[in-house]
């Protein structure tokens, strides 16, 4: 049995991190999620941080983790998006209020029904196309309203570091520079107006150590699959990353770290920049009018 690095206990995750005994995970873990949320200055004392909370494991760890550390210095307000999917979202919800009462934070919901006029269920049966896309532009939008609409100065989401691997492979394979570079611990185009960044305290940590965490904590989230989910290329992406990661360890964190050079030297060129407005809504735009609204029109459109 192999034992812990730090102590003499036995060890209960090996990985390219290390070898650690439930007590020492656990404190690496918190500790790296801290040092990511320091060393890329993803928020700072008195700023308000919307928590985009899904109800699942990897977004209540994170609420866990910045209730523990930064209630007292911020606000924390937790921001679940209702995607009117059923069978799926309806019981994540239930579990995201459970959590947040026990963790003292508030909670806001906004759901496609209200904003865009159907569920998600309703609008793949209109809409032609991997659900995921639509739903992911949907989601990117409504989060970015939510987070506006508690005045939020940062929107913290739980990516890992597989969800960001996932996400450079993808654009790598989609010959996306642009996505590429927009990847990291702040993501997006950070100064625009109307625009909430996006931060990512756990894009160093894996989809199994995370896992692990909300095991050790005691979070009970039912693990329940969107019926919609591995349809997209990034169900295709995913499963050749765990493939690429377990013939060769740590690949997915020296993809992310490339991601990051490449980043840092690009970083001129691609940041900074600002961009226009939508000219339906006013969210933050590159085209004249932004992906949702022509969603929105689309389905508008469609009368079902
Ligand atoms: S799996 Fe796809 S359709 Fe389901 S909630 Fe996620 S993005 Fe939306
Ligand atoms: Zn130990
Ligand atoms: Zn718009």
């Amino acid at each position: 049995m192999m034992k812990c690095q730090v102590c003499d206990e036995n060890a209960i995750i090996s990985s390219a991190v290390g070898a650690y005994c439930v007590a020492h995970f656990e404190e690496n873990f918190e500790k790296r999620v801290l040092d990511t949320i320091k060393k890329y200055g993803l928020f700072r004392d008195g700023e308000t941080v919307a928590v985009a909370n899904s109800g699942g494991k990897d977004s209540l760890s994170l609420l866990y983790i910045l209730s523990k550390h930064f209630s007292d210095r911020n606000k924390l307000v937790s921001i679940t998006i209702d995607e009117g999917i059923e069978g799926y979202r309806d019981r994540t919800i239930e579990t995201m209020k459970e959590y947040c009462a026990s963790f003292g934070v508030e909670y806001k919901i906004y759901s496609y029904k209200d904003f865009f006029g159907k569920t998600m269920d309703k609008i793949t049966r209109i809409k032609r196309g991997i659900p995921c896309a639509t739903c992911g532009t949907l989601r990117r939008y409504l989060i970015n309203y939510a987070a506006a609409d508690v005045n939020a100065d940062k929107v913290a989401t739980a990516h890992n570091l597989d969800d960001e691997a996932e996400s450079v492979l993808m654009n790598l394979l989609q010959n996306d520079i642009d996505k590429l570079l927009r990847l990291g611990p702040v993501s997006g185009v950070v100064k625009t107006e109307g625009f909430v960044p996006r931060v990512k305290p756990f894009m160093f940590v894996s989809e199994k150590e995370t896992m692990l965490f909300s095991v050790i904590k005691g979070i009970n989230a039912v693990h329940t699959p969107c019926f919609y989910a591995g349809f997209g290329f990034r169900g295709v992406v995913s499963r050749k990353i765990k493939e690429l990661e377990s013939s060769r360890a740590g690949s997915k964190a020296h993809m992310v770290s490339r991601m990051m050079s490449m980043k840092a030297k690009y970083r001129k060129k691609y940041f900074g920049r600002s961009i226009g407005k939508c000219a339906q809504c006013g969210s933050p735009s590159s085209g004249t009018v932004c992906d949702a609204c022509s969603i929105k029109n689309e389905l508008t459109a469609t009368a079902v």
